[in-house]
C-alpha cells in the first residue's frame, strides 16, 4: 500500500470535477478547504496508572446543505489530512444521496487493539469532553468508523448528554438499538452498496446469481458485503482478507463461517484447508466483482493494469487513486465509486437522526425500503451523468454532489 496524501487525493478528485463542471471561481475556492477543524489533545488515565496524551481531530467540511456528519475513527496511522479528506467525501456522500446535511469527519491517533475496554471508554468519554462545544444534534453529528463501533458511540452520547444535562440521542449515531439506535444500521454500509452493485450488475449485464466475488477486508463493511451477496443475490464468495492475510476458495466461501472464524481467532487465515493469498494478489483475482472494504490507496498505477474484476464496488473510502482511476476506465472495468457505494452506512444513520427527533422507530422491512429507495436513485443519477457527460463514475458522481452543494451556497448568499 502507497502512502500518499489522501487530502491531496480528494482535492485532486474536486479538480477535475471542476474542470468539466466549469466550476463558479468562488464556490471552488470554498469547496477546495474544509470549513472548520478542531485538534484536541486528550489527557487518559491507562490502566497502569500513567497518563497518556492523545491526539484527536475533528473536521467540518461544509454545512451548507444542513448540520454536518461523518465517522470517527481510532487508528494509529490516523494523520489531520486522512481526516479532512474524509470530511471532504461525507459532504459529497450527503449531497449525493440528497440528505439535509453536510460533512465532517473524526479521528484519534490510537491503536485500539493494546488497548482495554476500560481504557477505550475513558478516551472515548475524553474525547467528547474535547469537541462537544462543537458537535450536536442540530451542528454535527458523529458516528462510527474505523476501530470504533456502538459500544463506543454509546460511551460518547453518554459523555455528552451528562456534559449538556439532558438525554440527547440525536448526537450521534450508530447508537446501540436500547438507546435510540435503529434497525438496519449494522449492516447498512453493505446493504446499501449491494443495492448499488445490483443496479450495476443490471447496466453491465451480468447475472450476480453466477458472479465471483472476493473481498479486500473483513470488518463491518466487508463481512456483511460477503455475507449479503451470497444471501441476497447468490453470489459465490471465493476470496476474502483482513489486515493479517488472505484466504481463497475457487469452489465458494461460507461467509458466515469465516466470520465465526475471525471472532474466534481474530483473522481470517488458516480458515479449514484452503489456499493462502496475500492481500495484494486478492485484488487481482480473476473474479466478476472486487469490493475493497479496508483502507486506502490499495490501488495504484502499479496495479491497475492487473486488475480483472468487471465491477469494483469501493466500500471502503478511496481504495483507488485517481491515476488507477483513469487505467479502469480505460479498460472498461465499472467503478461504483466510494461515496455512492458505502453511502448505505450514513443514509440509515440520517434515518437514525430522524427516528430519534420524531420519538419514533421504523422496522427493519421499512429501513431497508428507504435505503433501497436511497440507493437506487442516486446510482441511476450517477449513470446517468456518467452516460451523459462520457465521463467515469467517480467524476459523474462528483458532479451531481458539487452542483448540489453549490446550488445550496448559491441560495445562502455566499456566492
Ligand atoms: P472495521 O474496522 O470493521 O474493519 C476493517 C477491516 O479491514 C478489518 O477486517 C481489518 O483486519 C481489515 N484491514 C485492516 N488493514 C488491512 C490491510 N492492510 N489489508 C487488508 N485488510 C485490512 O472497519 P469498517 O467499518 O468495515 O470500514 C472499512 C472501510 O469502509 C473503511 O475505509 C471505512 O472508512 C469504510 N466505511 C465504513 C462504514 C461503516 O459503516 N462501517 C461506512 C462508510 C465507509
Amino acid at each position: 500500500m502507497i502512502k500518499s496524501n489522501l487530502f491531496e487525493v480528494a482535492q485532486r478528485q474536486l479538480d477535475a470535477c471542476a474542470k468539466i463542471m466549469k466550476l463558479d471561481s468562488n464556490a471552488y475556492a470554498i469547496l477546495r478547504t474544509p470549513m472548520r477543524e478542531l485538534h484536541v489533545s486528550l489527557p487518559v488515565r491507562m490502566d497502569d496508572g500513567t497518563t497518556r496524551i492523545f491526539q484527536g481531530f475533528r473536521v467540518q467540511y461544509n454545512d451548507a446543505r444542513g448540520p454536518t456528519k461523518g465517522g470517527i475513527r481510532f487508528h494509529p496511522d490516523e494523520t489531520i489530512d486522512t481526516v479532512r479528506a474524509l470530511a471532504a467525501w461525507m459532504t459529497w456522500k450527503c449531497a449525493l444521496l440528497d440528505l439535509p446535511l453536510g460533512g465532517a469527519k473524526g479521528g484519534v491517533i490510537c491503536d485500539p487493539k493494546k488497548m482495554s475496554q476500560s481504557e477505550l471508554e475513558r478516551l472515548s468519554r475524553a474525547y467528547i469532553q474535547g469537541i462537544w462545544q462543537f458537535i450536536g444534534p442540530d451542528k454535527d453529528i458523529p458516528a462510527p468508523d474505523v476501530y470504533t463501533n456502538p459500544q463506543v458511540m454509546a460511551w460518547m452520547m453518554d459523555e455528552y448528554s451528562k456534559i449538556t444535562g439532558k438525554s440527547q440521542f440525536g448526537v450521534i449515531t450508530g447508537k446501540p438499538f436500547c438507546i435510540g439506535g435503529s434497525a438496519g444500521r449494522g449492516d447498512a454500509t453493505a446493504r446499501g452498496g449491494l443495492y448499488a452493485l445490483r443496479e450495476a450488475a443490471k447496466a453491465c449485464g451480468i447475472d450476480l446469481k453466477k458472479a465471483t466475488v472476493a473481498v479486500q477486508g473483513y470488518g463491518n463493511a466487508g463481512y456483511y458485503a460477503a455475507e449479503l451477496a451470497k444471501s441476497l443475490f447468490g453470489c459465490k464468495i471465493i476470496a476474502v482478507s483482513d489486515s493479517k492475510g488472505g484466504i481463497l476458495d475457487k469452489k465458494g466461501l461460507n461467509p458466515e463461517a469465516v466470520g465465526e472464524h475471525k471472532a474466534k481467532t481474530g483473522s481470517v487465515v488458516d480458515y479449514s484447508k484452503i489456499e493462502a493469498i496475500s492481500n495484494e494478489e486478492i485484488l487481482e483475482l480473476e473474479v466478476d466483482i472486487l469490493i475493497p472494504a479496508a483502507l486506502e490507496n490499495v490501488i495504484t498505477e502499479k496495479n491497475a493494469p492487473n486488475i480483472k474484476a468487471k465491477i469494483v464496488a469501493e466500500l471502503a473510502n478511496g481504495p483507488i487513486i485517481p491515476e488507477a482511476d483513469n487505467i479502469l476506465y480505460k479498460n472498461g472495468i465499472h467503478v461504483i465509486p466510494d461515496f455512492l457505494c458505502n453511502a448505505g452506512g450514513v443514509t440509515v444513520s440520517y434515518f437514525e437522526m430522524v427516528q430519534n427527533f420524531y420519538m419514533y422507530y421504523w422496522d427493519e422491512k421499512e429501513i431497508h425500503q428507504r435505503l433501497d429507495e436511497k440507493m437506487t436513485i442516486a446510482y441511476q443519477s450517477v449513470l446517468g451523468t456518467s452516460e451523459k457527460y462520457k465521463i467515469n463514475m467517480r467524476q459523474a458522481a462528483y458532479i451531481v454532489a458539487v452542483q448540489r452543494v453549490v446550488e445550496a451556497m448559491e441560495c445562502r448568499g455566499w456566492v
